[in-house]
């Protein structure tokens, strides 16, 4: 057992495999940039009771996939499972409301579940969250589809399907959860042991039980469609003519229930079929209870967080590559004389946004060709004792194999010149 190693469902993730992850973040945050959201950052570390209360005491992220731990005093603090309950909280407590209720978040950064690893599921996993504060129109729940419909588009990926469902809210879900008890209480013997407890905590998430005699048994179980009130029911209708006019396609989906207690209303998840079983690359819904129950004022609120590392799964399984980010120079700098010049010139042009590298080894020649290619190098800029005595550097173009002499002078200026012509 070697203790230098990585935690167990933990990944680094190294250089080589970044760049779909820059491609993400950077459409991801001109979009939202567009749409009108603010970016937020918010900790990693929260008092337990932040995600406790929101999330649900009896659901499987609260009750078996936090990791909370006491600090030095005492205190219970959890690492965060997810974004919108540290959202809610710094609303809340920065009164953001105050001048205005209508405010739009993003953020992007790790989250933490003690989840059993496999692929697509990590102990700490990123996300990329986006929140709306204060609209109860269903034009929003509307434009938050839209917008990670636009997000995928924009990234290649067309196997992504919406998948919603409405919730009900406080003056419909009684009459929707006495009918679900009863069908669970004339059920109880075919159900697993996990949903029995369901049962009597959390009888919605019976719905989303994966083992197949629970999904058989509960096959003909009431959904909350069945039940919407009148203002339920048109906000939902709203949500769906405006999804069609807009071309979002989207699959009404009355078994989906999502694994946090807080939502109302809209509930969607994005699914993919290329990943297997973890198929929900986002997910998210309205929340218009949680400010209040947070301490704020009664104000709704909706938003949806994008499983960040599967999403990169998607894409490399349709092999989606982001271009590979080559050398633009390398600097060959034989002899101390150059070398000392050398290091001069390679960091003015990387303030002029050249990716320019330089090697401070005292290899051959020769060695350093091959280093240049092996970087993949568009140019070579040689500057031996002869080149500098002689006042002419020489600059390859890799690709073409052309040289060009350039004074030792201020060689800088004449690289620029010949990138700008040549790229
Ligand atoms: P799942 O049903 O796959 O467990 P979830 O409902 O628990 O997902 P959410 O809380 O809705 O997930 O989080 C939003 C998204 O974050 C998910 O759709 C998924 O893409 C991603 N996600 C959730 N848990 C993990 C994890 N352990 N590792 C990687 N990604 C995750
Ligand atoms: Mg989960």
């Amino acid at each position: 057992m070697n203790n230098m190693q990585i935690i167990r469902g933990f990944r680094d993730i190294l250089p080589e495999n970044i760049k779909l992850w820059q491609k993400v973040e950077k459409e991801a945050k001109e979009l939202f940039e567009d749409f009108g959201f603010d970016e937020i950052r918010l900790p990693v570390l929260e008092k337990t009771e932040v995600f406790a209360r929101s999330i649900g005491e009896a659901t499987d992220i609260v009750e078996k996939e936090m990791y909370t731990f006491p600090d030095r005093k005492g205190d219970k603090l959890t690492l965060r499972p997810e974004a919108t309950a540290s959202m809610v909280r710094a609303y809340v407590q920065h009164k953001m409301y105050a001048s205005d209720p209508v405010r739009k978040f993003y953020t992007i950064g790790p989250m933490f579940r003690r989840e059993r690893p496999q692929k697509g599921r990590y102990r700490q996993f990123y996300q990329i969250d986006a929140e709306i504060f204060g609209v109860e129109s269903a034009y929003v729940d509307a434009n938050l589809i839209f917008l990670l419909n636009e997000l995928f588009s924009r990234l290649g990926l067309s196997d992504l399907k919406a998948h919603i469902n409405s919730l009900g809210c406080p003056d419909c879900r009684p009459d929707f959860q006495k009918a679900l008890l009863n069908l669970l209480e004339s059920k109880k013997e075919e159900l697993c042991p996990d949903c029995i407890r369901r049962k009597e905590s959390n009888p919605l998430r019976t719905l989303d039980c994966k083992v197949p005699q629970c999904k058989e048994a509960l096959k003909e179980a009431p959904t909350t469609l069945d039940f919407l009130c009148k203002e339920c029911h048109g906000h939902f209708e709203t949500v769906k003519r405006v999804l069609k006019q807009q071309n979002v396609e989207f699959i009404e989906d009355k078994t989906l229930v999502r694994g946090l207690d807080y939502y109302t209303r809209t509930a969607f998840e994005i699914q993919t079929t290329s990943l297997g079983a973890q198929s929900a690359v986002a997910g998210g819904g309205r929340y218009d209870l949680l400010v209040k129950e947070m301490g704020g004022p009664d104000i709704p609120a909706i938003g949806f967080a994008i499983g960040f590392d599967r999403l990169v799964e998607v894409m490399e399984a349709l092999e989606k590559s982001a271009d590979k980010q080559l050398l633009d120079l390398f600097i060959i700098a034989l002899g101390d004389a150059a070398t000392e010049k050398g290091y001069y010139w390679s960091t003015d042009l990387n303030l002029k946004g050249i990716r320019c590298e330089i090697d401070y080894r005292g290899k051959s020649l020769k060695a350093l060709m091959k280093r240049a290619d092996k970087l993949g190098a568009k140019y070579v800029l040689i500057a031996g004792e002869k080149e500098i005595k002689e006042n002419a550097l020489i600059l390859r173009n890799m690709n073409t194999r052309e040289q060009i002499s350039i004074s030792a002078d201020n060689p800088v200026a004449d690289i620029v010149g010949a990138f700008k012509k040549n790229n």
